[in-house]
């Protein structure tokens, strides 16, 4: 018997091992096997099972040493689906395997063999021969032995037959690799503790038709993906949680994504108001890994049906799968950076087209990509147009920046119409979010008269500012100019670089406001563990009277004291050195806006800008979402970004920045070369390499090269070439496939 093996390695290809006649009983695709691998060994996931020979090139085919798991821990519809995943993302599947259930749990596994408590009393004149020695073997070995290592010892080959006559004899144990089995409710997410039972509300028309309609999918059976696009506190997770019941009650799993594990208190408390009767799964990073192997399994076995997660909960065995539902489909905490590279908003689509299920991505900003794929007639549209017991969406009001400043020349960081609004909620006794969302130390220059702001000719991005060299900086494609003397649109020399932090404006809000309650929430004051929850805890609890934060306040629950919502600079995601930059600027605005007068009072957003005309800001001001989706989608087509073209990139790094740029510079010519001679590569373009947007992380320089193109398998084909190629160089290759388009 012959099988066919995922291992744990930093390649593609996958290896053939045979299989010892006293384990073929065992064996069984989704199993994990210990194999020798050169002088190593290995752990690897089986994938196939043959009983011919394959045509191993004359090489020797190897034996696996043991089989880890009694029962398989992919089934065929998960091996499918990680195959997928892995040649999409150009990522070995040994390793994204072995990824799901990391470190040493995916290591241990299989069986150990020990005497019994009172064994030596019932020796027995009955046994064979072989059975005696493994008995003699095991006698002084409290601990017992491995399968592998027993065989080893005694230098029997096959001691099924022993084993099982020693186990009914009484003699010996065989017991699986210990873990401490602790059935989880609930996890250990936030809140958990303030349960209560929820009252169903009565679905309004529109809820009624995205229930019904899902229903109907439900029933026929098969892949049916939708997008659900609700404006914020339109109660989307209300449609979700019909859509789970109705799952459930045939007796189907449902798995349920959110953008921020740590974030999921309240939603967890609606789940299991709901469904008091179900136990419902948290899998996030914060469960130790014990316990995830543990959760893992009963997934597997079916116990646990309802699964609640962030985004690595899309790999999860969930039996019979009927729904996956991914909530705040637009969130970038859906984008996982290391390892694979992937978009769990695109595989869980896959996913539910391999299991036959039904997918619903929700959000009051679909990604354009998810909207694209309505035109396109990919998904199906279910709208909520207004909010919930028709309380009216804030009211958005813009304010103009320009020649706004102070004594010094700066902007001010608080307008004058901002401050008065900051006064009149504290004087009332609400609340107020101000919200700046400043990546990094990242600045930008703007003409401080006009609003001028400074893009690449080739890329249509803001170039970065530099200020030591005084140069501007295409990050796409490596465009460099000197900062201009003047303005070239309306000759002021007032060009500055904007760059004001939450930091910077929490100083400026304690100043005006001494006496108000202030807070912060960015990546910077929630470094220990859930301090970020505390935050959002303590302004539920109307002890902070101004939140100052980034993209992170935007997320997640309701607040019904905050009326007020303040936009420091609607420039700073405007002029993200990203093709997709108005997208996150409409989104972030939306989101942002869609946080105040949840409550009795109607909320109001102010939005401060240099840039007023723009776009997206108008679009986001009207919460006019098919608006701003129809200006944008126009823009991508004439420039031929996603969804009408598909982008791979290259991210390269080097400990050697000389090394690394000669190495980056001479991929950039064999891609081109490639991609020229049309060889492997028809219709692609080149672009870079570039120095990265951060040029050093962790010791390593950085560059990146972008393949533009408009069929995935030439682009796959030559990213594969290239990095083939860069692994002969010493220089680092990770790759990003974005977007998936579908079927
Ligand atoms: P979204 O997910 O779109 O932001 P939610 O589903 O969280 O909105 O709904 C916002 C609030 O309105 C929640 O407190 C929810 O319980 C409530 N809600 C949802 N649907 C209804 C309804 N049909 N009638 C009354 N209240 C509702
Ligand atoms: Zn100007
Ligand atoms: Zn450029």
């Amino acid at each position: 018997m012959f099988i066919q093996v995922a291992i744990d390695i930093p390649s593609e290809r996958t290896f053939t091992y045979r299989v010892p006649s006293f384990l073929a009983a065992e064996v069984a695709p989704g199993k994990r096997v210990r194999v020798p691998f050169g002088r190593r060994r290995q752990v690897g996931v089986i994938l196939a099972v043959d009983d011919v020979a394959p045509d191993a090139g004359g090489k020797e085919i190897r034996e696996i040493l043991d089989i880890l798991d009694p029962e398989p821990l992919f089934g065929p519809e998960e091996l499918r689906f990680y195959r997928w995943a892995a040649s999409y993302y150009l990522y070995p599947l040994g390793k994204a395997l072995a990824d799901v259930l990391p470190g040493t749990e995916y290591r241990s596994g299989g069986q150990r063999i020990r005497l019994t408590e009172d064994a030596a009393d019932r020796i027995t004149a009955l046994l064979s021969p072989a059975a005696d020695v493994l008995c003699a073997v095991l006698a002084g070995r409290r601990n017992g032995l491995t399968l592998n290592r027993l065989r080893k010892v005694t230098g029997i080959e096959d001691i099924r037959k022993e084993i099982r006559e020693l186990q009914d004899a009484g003699l010996v144990r065989v017991t699986e690799a210990e873990r401490r089995l602790a059935p989880r409710r609930g996890g250990e997410a936030p809140g958990e503790n303030v349960r209560t039972t929820e009252a169903v509300p009565v679905l309004n028309p529109d809820q009624r038709n995205a229930v019904e309609t899902i229903r109907e999918s439900l029933n026929r059976g098969g892949f049916a993906p939708f997008l659900l696009h609700g404006v914020t506190g339109s109660g989307k997770t209300e449609v979700y949680l019909r859509a789970i019941a109705d799952v459930l009650e045939r007796g189907g799993g449902a798995l349920l994504l959110v953008p921020e594990i740590a974030l999921t208190g309240q939603l967890l408390n609606r789940l299991q108001a709901r469904f008091p009767r179900q136990a419902v799964a948290v899998l996030h990073s914060g469960v130790s890994r014990a316990a995830r192997y543990d959760q893992w399994r009963q997934i597997r076995q079916g116990r646990l049906r309802l699964i609640i997660g962030a985004r690595s909960a899309l790999f999860a065995p969930v039996r019979d799968l009927k729904l996956v539902v991914v909530d705040e489909e637009h969130d970038l905490s859906y984008k996982q950076d290391d390892r694979m590279h992937y978009q769990a908003r695109d595989l869980a689509v896959i996913r539910a087209k391999l299991a036959g299920a039904a997918v619903i991505l929700g959000s009051a900003t679909p990604e354009l990509q998810s909207y694209f794929n309505i035109a396109a007639r990919k998904y199906r549209l279910l709208t909520l147009p207004d909010r919930v017991l028709s309380k009216p969406l804030p009211q958005v009001e813009v304010i103009d920046m320009r020649g706004r400043r102070e004594a010094a020349g700066q902007p001010a960081v608080l307008s004058a119409p901002l401050q008065t609004a900051l006064r009149e909620t504290l004087s009332l006794g609400r609340q107020a979010i101000l919200f700046l969302n400043r990546r990094g130390s990242h600045a930008f220059m703007v003409c401080l008269d006009c609003g001028q702001a400074f893009r690449c000719l080739n890329c249509a991005v803001s170039l970065t500012y530099y200020g030591g060299d005084a140069i501007l900086k295409c990050h796409y494609c490596g465009f460099r100019h000197p900062v201009p003397p003047a303005c070239p649109a309306c000759g002021s020399s007032r060009l500055g670089g904007f760059g004001v932090g939450t930091e910077k404006v929490e100083e400026e809000v304690r100043a005006t406001f001494p006496e108000a309650r202030i807070a912060r929430l960015d990546s910077d004051t929630t470094t220990r563990r859930g301090a970020h929850i505390e935050i959002l805890q303590r302004l539920a609890g109307q002890e902070i009277d101004i939140l100052i934060g980034t993209q992170m306040v935007a997320k997640g629950h309701d607040f019904p004291g905050v009326t007020l919502v303040g936009v420091i600079s609607a420039d700073t995601s405007m002029n993200l050195p990203d093709f997709r930059a108005a997208e996150r600027t409409f989104q972030i605005l939306t989101q942002v806006a869609g946080r105040g007068g949840r409550g009795e009072t109607p909320g109001r957003v102010l939005i401060q800008t240099f840039n007023p005309g723009h776009y997206a800001l108008l679009k986001a001001r009207h919460h006019d979402y098919t608006g701003f989706y129809q200006e944008e989608i126009a823009s991508r087509e004439a420039l031929s970004y996603p969804p009408f073209s598909r982008l791979v990139s290259l991210h390269l790094s080097c400990r050697s920045r000389e090394k690394g740029r000669a190495a980056g510079e001479t991929l950039g010519r064999l891609a081109r070369e490639l991609a020229t001679a049309g060889r492997s590569a028809p219709g692609i373009e080149v672009i870079g390499p570039a120095e990265a947007p951060v040029a050093k992380i962790k010791g390593r320089y950085r560059w990146q090269l972008l393949l533009k193109g408009k069929h995935v398998t030439s682009l796959h084909a030559l990213a594969r070439s290239l990095s083939e190629h860069a692994a002969h160089t010493g220089l680092d290759v990770r790759i990003d496939v974005d977007p998936v388009h579908f079927l």
